[in-house]
């Protein structure tokens, strides 16, 4: 979208151990040097690695998020991870929502507000994630599921600041699978009017709307150029620096 600058996001998902960080240096590296494409970039990485991943990236223009936040500050909830434990670790960003965490761990549209709401406190930018499954598109039912989600898990307050929409329709995520440029301009002009209605036009013409879906060296400079596509969220090849790194040069 003209004038916004995209994020080209990675999710590396719960995988990494010490090992990856070197990949993670050669994503530092290839945004320090060399890659002219205009873009910020961020790696949500395990929170296992987040102190760590600090210290490779933190003298490049890498960002990093966490995966997922608890909706509260602090407390009894064993295993979980604050967002202000995130923050203190190095990070900006979390990604919130995400279908893997509707899916694996039963998150619901309110939970996903809830700690959309906690990433801001500590200071974070939500990445607060949404889309259909296969049998809601087969349904027909795409926009109204992207309506609802919107409606539901991006709460008041959010402004192009402090959030990100990310558009992964459930079964392009790592399938291989992508929906038609048709299918993601639909979509994206659909959050773009839904936000309008909830947040206002201006906080809605300027919040990034991300693609995610299988988004490969191969077909990222098609879907990025699709109206209302303000980058990238980037699962399976954000594991590869090359191609991450191919991902943002798309732009
Ligand atoms: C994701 O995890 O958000 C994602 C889009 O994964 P993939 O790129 O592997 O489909």
């Amino acid at each position: 979208t003209d004038g916004i600058r995209p994020l080209v996001a990675g999710n590396w998902k719960m995988h990494g151990t010490s090992a990856a960080l070197g990949e993670l240096r050669a994503i530092g590296n290839g945004f320090l040097h060399g890659l002219d494409a205009d873009v910020e970039a961020l790696v949500c990485v395990p929170a296992t690695l987040m102190s760590r991943a600090f210290e490779v990236v933190s003298r490049t223009p890498v960002a990093l998020g966490g995966q997922d936040c608890h909706a509260g500050a602090s407390g009894a909830h064993t295993g979980d991870i604050a967002a202000e434990m995130l923050k203190d670790a190095g990070a900006s960003h979390v990604i919130v929502g995400h279908s893997e965490r509707r899916t694996d761990h039963g998150e619901t549209d309110l939970q996903v507000a809830g700690k959309a709401e906690a990433a801001w406190l500590a200071g974070l930018v939500a990445i607060i994630c949404i889309g259909e499954t296969r049998a809601e598109r087969e349904a027909g039912e795409t926009l109204d599921v992207l309506t609802r989600q919107i409606a539901n898990s991006v709460p008041d307050g959010a402004k192009p600041s402090n959030t990100v929409v990310a558009y992964e329709p459930v079964w392009a995520i790592g399938t291989g699978l992508t929906p038609s440029v048709d299918d993601v301009a639909e979509a994206h002009a659909h959050i773009r009017r839904q936000l309008a209605d909830h947040i206002g036009a201006d906080a809605a013409a300027r919040m990034r709307l991300l693609y995610g879906g299988s988004v490969k060296p191969a077909n990222a400079a098609e879907l990025l150029s699709i109206d209302n596509v303000d980058g990238a969220l980037v699962g399976g090849a954000s594991l590869k620096a090359a191609d991450f790194l191919a991902i943002a040069e798309a732009y």
